[in-house]
């Protein structure tokens, strides 16, 4: 039912490419409320994410650095027995933000396998990944397109969010035809 192969999944994004610009233009501009959009993406994302299995994925860890926060080092470090000072210069790059870094290789070094060795301790930054829940979708979309093509949970609820999007506009046409005959 949701296209959970990653080629194809790339591939896919390259083909949609401008599709899913035009609709990240068009929900800022339609009819429905960001707020509605918001609440349609929370709940197309818990309902993907409850589909797809992240430990028979990890395509995050592999392809993306992922960030860490001041708040994220100690307990990092602690676990890899580390100093914060040397487990900043082991793994991590700055970022023009003071107290954000990047993990600095590809796939991420704590990956064994699929699974994160820190997963318990993970940065919030991986917890929230790939940070639909949070509020202003149609402000933020270009987050998701940038992780679209790497992340089958995005790329599926944004092809669920442009059809629901098109039917709800469709419904609220009719509705508005039908008063005023
Ligand atoms: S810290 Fe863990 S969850 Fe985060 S990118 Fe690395 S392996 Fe993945
Ligand atoms: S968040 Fe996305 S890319 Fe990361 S493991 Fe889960 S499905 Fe794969």
């Amino acid at each position: 039912m949701f296209e959970t192969n990653l080629e194809r999944i790339r591939e896919l994004a390259e083909q949609k490419q401008d599709q899913n610009f035009e609709f990240r233009e068009h929900i800022k501009n339609c009819s429905i409320e960001p707020e509605e959009i918001d609440a349609i993406v929370r709940r197309l994302d818990a309902y993907v994410a409850s589909k797809i299995d992240c430990r028979q994925c990890a395509n995050c860890c592999r392809k993306l650095a992922a960030a860490v926060g001041r708040n994220d080092i100690e307990r990092l470090a602690r676990a890899e027995g580390l100093t914060p000072e040397q487990f900043e210069r082991r793994y991590l790059e700055e970022t023009d933000e003071p107290d954000r870094f990047l993990i600095k290789r590809k796939p991420c070094p704590f990956l064994e396998g699929k699974l994160c060795r820190h997963y318990h301790i993970r940065p919030e930054s991986c917890e929230e990944f790939p940070f639909l829940h949070r509020p202003d979708f149609t402000t933020r979309s270009a987050m998701a397109l940038w992780n679209l093509p790497c992340c089958p949970i995005v790329y599926n609820v944004y092809e669920l969010l442009k059809q629901q999007v098109e039917e709800l506009e469709m419904l609220r046409r009719d509705a508005k035809e039908e008063d005023l005959e």
